[in-house]
């Protein structure tokens, strides 16, 4: 846990998130300022800051995010379409630095992202 870390906070409860899913390795919880009508943020419980930290390309753990994605996706009625994104770093956009995945769905997407 990194003290001064806002997804360490919401994951161990010290802060409130509309969680989704919950288990012993991975949160998931409402995005604060949705991009879409569902806006998800998927996290490990333990303290990554970005996909290139040491750790972060533990399969394991990359597998339980993921699959926790696609069961939320499931369970909110994304069987449409939905998007998975990590964002990676400055450039890539990435504001907090605990890594998260992004599932987004409710509305059409374009490609290329922006
Ligand atoms: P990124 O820009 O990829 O690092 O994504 C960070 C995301 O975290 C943004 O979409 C923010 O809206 C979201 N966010 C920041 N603080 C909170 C919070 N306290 N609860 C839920 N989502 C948050």
């Amino acid at each position: 846990m990194a003290a001064d870390c806002i997804f360490c906070r919401i994951a161990n409860g010290e802060i409130p998130a509309r969680v989704v899913y919950s288990d012993d390795h991975v949160v998931a919880f409402h995005d604060v300022a949705p991009k879409a009508p569902t806006h998800v943020l998927v996290i490990p419980r333990r303290h990554v800051a970005t996909l290139l930290d040491p750790g972060a390309d533990d399969a394991e753990l990359l597998g339980r995010i993921n699959a926790a994605a696609i069961a939320v996706a499931r369970e909110l009625g994304l069987a449409d379409g939905f998007r998975l994104v990590f964002n990676c770093g400055e450039h890539a956009g990435q504001s907090v630095f605990h890594l998260h995945l992004h599932l987004l769905g409710g509305r059409e997407f374009s490609w290329p992202p922006g």
